[in-house]
């Protein structure tokens, strides 16, 4: 059975629905699987939905646990919405997998359902209510927001960067009410991250509140991640007889993460390439082997801006030898003048709109050199609907962008939120 292990202490290891409980390691360490399972691709033959694939992925990773029992139901919740391959040519050797298709039409749709439905099924374990801290630079707020929103004994709250997201990320973030606050933190992404560590050392808080995370650093939200990798690389393997390499937009390393533990796991994945935004402390830590976290740069591809990844943390323990991880993913580092013409190039040339962060990886594929990229079968990852940055692709593509229901719904609701400064006394209060 498999064990989660803190990154800092491996003598720290709990099973996993006491690593979704807690969040984070007592040793403030990133939980991470002790072990691997091996899959070989054959062990998902018959399955075809993402909710089967899921299922069977996940079984060894959630090994003998309260959760066994419900794994298939909890599955069939968090991937209730699709996740489709598109080809992007007629070759079949570039895809865009669209992971937008949830309530708030990103991917962390699906982590955070998965996330809540686990919390749902344990709840049982105490009488207290459960309080749900997040940290986001755009999307994870509005996702975990929907995935918990009215969902009985869970209060949730959402720091956000005040400023520093969109306004119609904005609204998506300030639209709930009910058990779910939005708090507009005046700083930035890392200083809403760093709050967030801050109150889960909180003695106080620690007295008064049971605490828990929904950020990526909470596997209950990281290893579903793993499922559409899984589906689109066997979808790709069971046509093509060939692995499937992928473009991943990536900021704190989540969902890049959860492509490298889907490979490790066996499942036929090729290269993964990062594709980050300005904030280019992953691309120059494996160039340099230098490990040096930076504030955080705002871009257009802002739910990508964070300048001290903490999944890195996870990553090195994937990799304990640098020359290791370093020739398990590559990654680059897209300004936003280029995010802005390979938003305007590949809608003239696919009919495609991408998202701003869609927008990086579809440039890192670009980028390659062209022998690579004949060499795989590549798919690019697609984590928003454009339709969630209106301001920003509207005006390249020279049209309004196609508004899906999941978002509308959202836009149809009014908003509110808490203003407070940076600092954990405020946190406190506002809690
Ligand atoms: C969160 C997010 C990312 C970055 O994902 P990480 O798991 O943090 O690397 C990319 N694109 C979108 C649209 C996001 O919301």
């Amino acid at each position: 059975m498999i064990l989660y292990a803190s990154t800092r202490d491996a003598s720290l290891a709990v099973g996993f629905s006491v690593a979704l409980m807690q969040g984070l390691a007592s040793d403030g360490g990133l939980f991470a699987p002790a072990t691997l399972p091996q899959m070989a691709p054959q062990e998902f033959d018959g399955l075809d939905s993402l909710a089967a694939v899921a299922t069977r992925l996940l079984t060894p990773f959630v090994g003998a646990d309260p959760l066994t029992a419900a794994l298939p139901g909890l599955c069939a919740e968090a991937f209730n919405s699709p996740a489709p391959l598109q080809p992007l040519d007629a070759q079949g050797r570039l895809f865009v997998l669209e992971l937008f298709h949830g309530p708030t039409a990103a991917f962390k749709d699906f982590g955070a359902r998965f996330l809540a439905a686990c919390f749902a099924g344990l709840r049982s374990a105490g009488p207290r209510a459960l309080t749900i801290l997040v940290a986001t630079s755009g999307d994870t707020g509005a996702a975990v927001a929907s995935a918990f929103f009215e969902r009985p004994h869970v209060e949730v709250a959402v720091l956000f960067p005040k400023g520093l997201v969109s306004p119609t990320q904005e609204r998506q973030l300030t639209c709930w009410g009910s058990n779910v606050r939005s708090l507009a933190v005046r700083g930035t992404f890392d200083d809403c991250q760093r709050l967030v560590k801050a109150a889960f050392a909180d003695p106080e808080l620690k007295r008064r509140t049971t605490l828990s995370s929904a950020n990526s650093i909470n596997l209950g939200r990281l290893l579903p991640q793993m499922s559409y990798f899984a589906a689109a690389s066997l979808a790709v393997w069971r046509r093509y007889g060939e692995p499937a390499s992928f473009v991943v937009p990536s900021g704190n390393l989540g969902n890049a993460l959860a492509c490298l533990l889907a490979r490790a796991a066996g499942l036929p994945i090729g290269e993964v390439v990062l594709a980050h935004n300005a904030n280019r402390t992953v691309p120059d830590y494996l160039q340099t082997g230098t490990w040096q976290p930076r504030s955080s740069i705002a871009t257009l591809a802002s739910a990508m801006d964070v300048g001290d990844p903490s999944n890195a943390e996870r990553l090195r323990a994937l990799y304990p030898d640098f020359s290791d991880l370093r020739g398990a993913l590559s990654a680059c580092s897209v300004g936003d003048d280029q995010i802005r013409a390979r938003i305007r190039t590949d809608y003239q040339r696919y009919g495609q709109i991408w998202c701003p962060h869609t927008a990086t990886a579809a440039e890192a594929y670009e980028r390659l050199p062209a022998a690579r990229r004949a060499a795989h079968r590549w798919v690019i990852v697609s984590t928003a609907h454009p339709a969630k940055f209106p301001e920003i692709v509207a005006p390249l593509i020279g049209r309004a962008v196609p508004v899906p229901q999941s978002l509308a719904n959202l836009f149809a609701r009014a908003g509110s939120c808490v203003e407070i400064a940076p600092d954990l006394s405020a946190l406190r209060a506002a809690l």
